[in-house]
């Protein structure tokens, strides 16, 4: 039986990192992949998404390049292209994650790993089953979409983020069964490219993890874009009507019929462990997740685990950090990234993007706070991309004067947004962050503009 020092489960955002750089460390490292390459991220996630994002704002700049003396005519589009460029991306990118586990010596395993006992691993491939043992294994092995105990939910052709990828043609209306950033998004998306979509949530507002604000403002973008979005809306069953489906649901107590050629289920994640323990092997999982202490380590010794799979915040970039900080402490050596401070991003048009505490949370838990906030419209950049729409909030304890949180809405919210991350894994207060200059002219300016508002007044604001 071959054996390494570290085997990784699940090639994601989470895994591949975390292969790459324990192997860069010095470990013999093995990776299991039961799909393809990049996880959720690559294939059905962050990256198909944004490339479909991509493409919708490049119809819009193109239908309405009027405004800077552009002039196109019949500006269409061809689904079948998009989805070609779609899948390029993604495929370029999955290459490269292929390469570089090969460049940095990992052995890339494919298959469906099990975990036994004494730290062996089973990898099923076909008929054929091959066992590998190790010294360390992480369970890096993500997440797949929930679909809710709904009845119809479960109705042949009903969509969930992975199905959508699939679609050849864009339906004429379309139903999205929750608010959150994967609904919002794919809403900017076939919005866009000509549907009529509903979204049905049942909080009492869209992106409910977010700023109020934000969520206020983007409800009204969508809404003006013609979006129809329903809140505080319990859906009750989804039924096939002709081709399409009819959702019904109740908002304050009234009951609604909806239908729609599509229905998309974008409803949450669910921790994907199908078929990772062997016989006679258990983990402590609650609510189908993981459980893992401050080091990621798992109630079964010397196994740990990282990303989707663990409670916690879904995203690429907090499973990546994650599996880079596991990798480095089984190297030996002292992990530098901070681990709470995580950036938010949804790509709508404009962008949103927060970390960090918000001015609700705030109110919430007794903390006083300074805020400094400025609209985008006196931002050169914006005005010269016509992007003037939005703002950017920034919040520091009263008392310490730490940056402590950032909201934005803005063109370029999720980029910028970084500035903010190192603030606050540096502890940084505003005056720190004053300290900058920031090139003249970009959406950035922005923020020196927020922290002078903070610092008692910006310099374009009347
Ligand atoms: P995954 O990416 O899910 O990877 C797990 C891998 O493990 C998979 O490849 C799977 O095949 C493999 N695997 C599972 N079980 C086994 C087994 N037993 N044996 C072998 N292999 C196994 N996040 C962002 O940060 N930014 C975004 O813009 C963003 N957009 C998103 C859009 C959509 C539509 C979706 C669905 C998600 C999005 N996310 C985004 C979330 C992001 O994709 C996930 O947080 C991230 O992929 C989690 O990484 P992971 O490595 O934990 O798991």
């Amino acid at each position: 039986m071959e054996t390494f020092d570290l085997i990784v489960i699940g090639a994601g955002p989470g895994g591949y990192p975390a292969a790459i750089k324990a192997a860069k460390l010095g470990l013999k490292t093995a990776i299991i992949e039961s799909r393809e390459a990049g996880g959720t991220c690559l294939n059905r996630g962050c990256i198909p998404t944004k490339a479909m994002i991509h493409a919708a704002e490049v119809l819009e700049s193109a239908k309405t390049g009027e405004r800077f003396g552009i002039l196109a005519d019949n500006v269409r589009y061809d689904y079948g292209k998009i989805l070609d460029y779609k899948n390029e991306v993604s495929a370029g990118l999955r290459q490269g994650v292929e390469q570089l586990l090969a460049a940095n010596g990992v052995t890339v395993i494919k298959g469906l790993a099990s975990i036994e006992k004494d730290k062996t691993v089973t990898v099923a491939s076909g008929e054929e089953r091959t066992c590998y043992g190790a010294e360390k294994i992480l369970i890096a092995t993500g997440s797949k979409p929930l679909v809710l105990p709904i009845e119809g939910m479960d109705l042949p052709g009903v969509m969930t983020s992975d199905d959508v990828f699939q679609m050849q043609d864009v339906p004429e209306s379309m139903i999205i069964i929750g608010g959150g950033v994967i609904s919002v998004e794919f809403a900017t998306v076939f919005q866009a490219l000509g549907a009529k979509v509903t979204i049905v949530e049942a909080l009492p507002r869209i992106l409910p993890g977010m700023d109020k604000e934000i969520s206020q403002n983007l409800k009204m973008i969508l809404k003006k874009r013609g979006v129809e979005i329903y809140t505080g809306a319990f859906v009750q069953k989804v039924e096939r009507e002709g081709d399409g489906f009819a959702c019904i649901f109740t908002e304050k107590e009234k009951e609604h019929r909806i239908s729609a050629d599509a229905l998309l289920s974008a409803v949450g994640r669910a921790a994907n462990t199908d078929g990772l323990l062997g016989e006679g092997t258990t983990l402590n999982i609650e609510r189908g997740r993981i459980l893992v202490d401050e080091e990621f380590r798992t109630s079964m010794d010397g196994v740990y685990a990282i990303g989707d799979v663990i409670p916690g915040i879904q995203l690429a970039h907090s499973a990546s950090a994650q599996g880079i900080y596991v990798a480095e402490r089984l190297a030996g050596k002292e992990p530098e990234v901070n681990l709470s401070i995580i950036p938010g991003c949804v790509y709508t048009s404009p962008e949103i993007a927060g970390v960090g505490i918000t001015e609700e949370e705030a109110k919430e838990k007794g903390i006083s706070v300074e805020i400094g906030k400025v609209m985008m419209s006196a931002n050169g950049k914006s005005l010269i991309s016509k992007e003037e729409r939005g703002f950017i909030k920034i919040l520091a304890d009263a008392e310490t004067k730490e940056i402590i949180g950032a909201q934005m809405m803005c063109a370029r919210a999720t980029d910028m947004i970084g500035e903010f991350v190192t603030a606050m894994a540096n502890h940084m207060t505003a005056e720190d962050m004053r300290k900058g200059m920031r090139a003249h002219p970009t959406y950035n300016e922005a923020i020196g503009e927020a922290l002078e508002e903070m610092a008692g007044g910006a310099i374009h604001v009347m």
